[in-house]
């Protein structure tokens, strides 16, 4: 028996340095729930380490935890990646940390924490999560997919960072699994403001920074039940599982 779950895909911690210091993993998961959403995925940029911690804090809560990244590309195209397991999004980050260059400046750009489930800080990340990699959007989509995951091209009608705001279009050759858009433009504005894209599976996500913008949008879907594989199969819209729009 399937039901609606309210899925929100794209949402940070305190380990993007352009994310409040409350976004820690035990607040996430409070302020989800508070929220009413069934499914969330912790996306950093470029980054993974407070992924574990999100998913101790959500034990026995009934959140459903997706392992995901916030990665940016060579073309600073932002693009969400989602995996069932944390193994596999590990695989991910080392090649994202071999291709990414710089280190962080806390002054400029944030603090990056990695903190625990108990809200204790565990240490800082050193890299230059803001930067972009040196993996291009087709190669990454085709990493992604290679460790099992699901490729997302983020906020893409969003000038800074999104696809049709770099690009200028959707790469035809590119196979994304769905395409976001904004929390402001929401997926039905989206469908009336770029009708050729119908062939492709919108959703939509709060991409929250801050507490009080993690409800601030999410996907209805039709599921089984609140898991990944359930997920892939609502965006390829295949038995019976579905986007709601
Ligand atoms: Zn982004
Ligand atoms: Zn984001």
């Amino acid at each position: 028996m399937g039901r609606v779950f309210r899925c929100n895909l794209h949402m940070h911690t305190c380990l993007s340095p352009c994310a409040e210091l409350d976004m820690h993993p035990s607040s996430l998961v409070k302020g989800s729930l508070a929220q009413g959403l069934d499914v969330i995925a912790v996306c950093d940029h470029n980054a993974s380490e407070n992924v574990q911690y999100v998913l101790k804090a959500a034990r026995g809560t009934g959140l459903v935890v997706i392992p995901g990244m916030e990665l940016c590309t060579r073309e600073e195209v932002h693009l969400v990646a989602v995996f069932e397991h944390l193994e596999e999004l590990e695989s991910l980050q080392e090649k994202v940390y071999d291709q990414l260059e710089g280190v962080n400046n806390e002054d400029a750009f944030g603090i990056q924490a990695i903190v625990n489930e108990a809200g204790e800080v565990e240490g800082f990340n050193e890299h230059l999560l803001i930067g972009a990699t040196g993996i291009s959007l087709d190669r990454a989509v085709d990493l992604i997919h290679s460790l099992g995951g699901l490729a997302i091209a983020s906020h893409i009608d969003r000038t800074a960072f999104g696809l049709l705001g770099q690009l200028g279009f959707v790469p035809p050759d590119v196979p994304f699994d769905a395409l976001e858009v904004s929390a402001s433009l929401g997926i039905h504005q989206a469908r009336q403001r770029y009708p050729e894209l119908r062939g492709y599976q919108f959703i939509t996500s709060s991409d929250a920074h801050f507490i009080g913008d993690i409800g601030r949008a999410s996907t209805r879907m039709f599921l089984e039940g609140p898991a990944f594989e359930e997920i892939r199969l609502a965006l390829s819209r295949q038995m019976g599982r579905y986007v709601l729009e």
